[in-house]
């Protein structure tokens, strides 16, 4: 009796290519990150109470064109889409300390 054959098992993830450490771009258009940069009126836009540096309230660190990021509310992996309504102008300190940094 001849042994049943071994299917192998296969490992792919649906996203990430072959996971060679490709960044995952940020891709929202010119557009968006102007008038995201205009709706901050050169304030970081975050108003997450659980950030250290702005406890009660929106953060007062003033943001250039040069120093600003721009943030999905929203993840890109999770389907989030690339529009003002789901862009954050935030600087780079609130940037790394939100969930979906680099995402
Ligand atoms: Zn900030
Ligand atoms: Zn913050």
């Amino acid at each position: 009796m001849p042994a049943s054959r071994l299917r192998p098992m296969r490992l792919r993830w649906a996203w990430g290519g072959d996971g060679s450490g490709e960044d995952y771009p940020m891709a929202f258009p010119d557009s968006v990150k102007d008038a995201a940069f205009k709706r901050s009126g050169g304030r970081c836009e975050c108003g997450r109470t659980s950030h250290p540096k702005h406890p009660r309230g929106r953060c007062p660190t003033a943001i250039s064109t040069q120093s600003v990021d721009y943030h999905h509310v929203r993840s890109r992996k999770a389907g989030g889409p690339d529009t003002l309504a789901n862009c954050e102008a935030l600087c780079r300190k609130c940037h790394k300390l939100t969930k979906s940094y680099g995402r």
